[in-house]
């Protein structure tokens, strides 16, 4: 028997949580089917040999701060669940083979350390700052949370936003733009223009002229507002405190489930098909699985118009990473800073795969994530999925591939290799096998300007998709911005 109000998520990602967290909030009977053994998806916590390593994210703004804009803290707060957190500064240290800078969420402390390399560029960053912090703060009046990704969501601006949507107005245009736009109309420094490239890379995927404005405001926003902070736990511990909140309002969530096919009868959706057969029924399904995903191998090709179906197919993808987990031993590094990005060729690209180390040691904030006197070392870089095979060079190529994240790694710590522990080798497969994701993608290269994200709208009655291939940003707030937009749509509720 199909019950009227069952909702089956797909997929226990960032995205899927909030999706299915705030429809068992709505009263929904809400199912959250997860093919991995551990929630989370990009965003989960593993252990080995008492080391918590996150797989993805361990950068965060705003997840306590009541102001916030991250939508991960307003669907926490309407779930009634909460986490401990830990503020840091400087947020970072970037490596440039021409000098390392300290970067600082407070500006007035990161300005003087661009000065050091460039006193015009550390001008005209200000410059470029503070236009997008004009739209950051316009955006604040109105919260992810009120928002639909239907037509009523008029109705909602109208009727309790008038006043913020009218602040916005001005920035319409800067809303449309890309973060590149407002680079070449302030910055011509072009060691000013590789950083904002470089943050622009570090957020998206993609360089300044790639990712849209409001997505570069909002994390200048927020990290200079609101502050960055690590989740004592872990990453993990926000995918904990979204299930907690999932199952406080009587959603479940099922772990080893995995879902072969989505069911279609009639252009509508019915149910899902478990790996194991069984059969899910519910007339709304969404999917956390990515585009490629969900359109590939969830539905049959009939499912959907063939023209929708190419056009969805050829979103264009980042790359995927190899990644370096590790414990150290932590003798001697008293000193040590959490977040580092090394770039090693300033004549090279930055987002040549292996040109930019992304590292981070969060046990410098959170010691409960390492046996004592030991350190715990996530460091990742871009890789291409094509070329990867379990064959018989796969190990050395592997130990190859991963040589430049070491290289980057003896920047901040010189003797890295005698510390080692433990190391974990990860690479696209890995990527893709763990995350379930179409050839261990970041995300989607969807260029600011050049197209347009999908939505969490399908051609198919009933069903509708969550993640970051649904919205511009990819990174947890944004995904989390997917599951609320989602679940608003589903239920007639208009925040205020
Ligand atoms: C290395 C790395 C570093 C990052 N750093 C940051 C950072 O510092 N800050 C930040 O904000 N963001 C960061 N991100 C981005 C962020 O982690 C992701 O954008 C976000 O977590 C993606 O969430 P999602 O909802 O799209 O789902 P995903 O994380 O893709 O999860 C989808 C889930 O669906 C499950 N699934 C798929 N198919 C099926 C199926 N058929 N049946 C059942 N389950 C299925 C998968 O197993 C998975 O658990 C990083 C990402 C990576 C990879």
């Amino acid at each position: 028997m199909q019950d009227k109000d069952s909702v089956i998520v797909i997929g226990s990602g960032i995205g899927g949580l909030c999706a299915g967290g705030l429809l068992a909030y709505y009263g929904k009977r809400a199912i959250v089917c997860e093919s991995h053994l551990t929630p989370g998806g990009a965003a989960h916590s593993f252990r080995r040999r008492g080391f918590e390593f996150d797989s993805g994210p361990s950068f965060y703004c705003g997840l306590t701060d009541s102001q916030s804009l991250n939508p991960v803290k307003q669907v926490l707060d309407v779930l009634g669940e909460s986490i401990q957190v830990i503020p840091y500064d400087p947020l970072g240290h970037y490596h440039f083979p021409e000098g390392t800078i300290a970067v600082y969420s407070d500006a007035k402390r990161y300005y003087p350390e661009v000065e050091r390399i460039t006193p015009l560029g550390a001008t005209e960053l200000q410059r470029f700052t503070e236009r997008l912090l004009g739209l950051y703060e316009a955006m604040r009046g109105i919260p992810t949370l009120a928002l639909r990704a239907d037509w009523q969501v008029i109705l909602t601006l109208l009727k309790n936003y008038l006043p913020s949507l009218v602040k916005m107005l001005p920035y319409l245009p800067l809303v449309q733009s890309s973060a590149g736009n407002v680079m070449d109309a302030t910055v011509q420094d072009p060691w000013v223009r590789r950083l904002i490239d470089l943050e622009c890379f570090l957020l998206s995927g993609l360089k300044a002229h790639g990712t849209i404005a409001p997505e570069v405001a909002f994390m200048l926003g927020e990290r200079s507002r609101a502050g960055v902070e690590y989740p004592v736990g872990g990453s993990g511990a926000i995918v904990q405190a979204l299930v907690k909140g999932l199952k406080r309002w009587g959603g479940q969530l099922h772990l080893g489930c995995h879902v072969e096919q989505i069911l279609v009868e009639s252009g509508k959706v019915v149910g899902v098909r478990l790996e194991s057969g069984e059969i899910l029924k519910a007339p709304i399904v969404i999917s956390n699985a990515s585009i490629w995903d969900t359109y590939n191998h969830l539905l049959r090709p009939e499912d959907l118009p063939a023209n929708y179906r190419q056009a969805a197919l050829e979103t264009p993808a980042v790359d995927s990473f190899m990644h370096l987990h590790l414990g150290i031993r932590a003798d001697g590094l008293e000193n040590l800073t959490g977040h580092h990005v090394v770039v090693h060729d300033s004549q090279q690209d930055i987002t040549v795969p292996g040109n930019t180390c992304m590292i981070s040691i969060p046990s410098v904030w959170d010691a409960s994530l390492a046996p004592e006197r030991h350190h715990v070392i996530h460091a990742y870089t871009l890789e291409p999925y094509t070329g990867w095979e379990r064959n018989q060079e796969y190990e050395e190529k592997k130990r190859q591939q991963a040589q430049s994240l070491y290289r980057a790694l003896e920047k901040i710590i010189p003797d890295i290799r005698e510390r080692v522990v433990v190391e974990l080798i990860g690479t696209p497969l890995t990527h893709a096998h763990y995350l379930r994701r179409y050839q261990g993608s970041y995300g989607p290269a969807i260029a600011a300007g050049k197209g347009m994200f999908p939505s969490t709208h399908t051609p198919i009655k009933g069903l509708y998709r969550v993640g970051d291939s649904t919205i511009p940003g990819i990174g947890v707030p944004a995904v989390a911005a997917s599951g609320i937009l989602c679940a608003n749509t589903l239920v007639n509720r208009h925040w205020e």
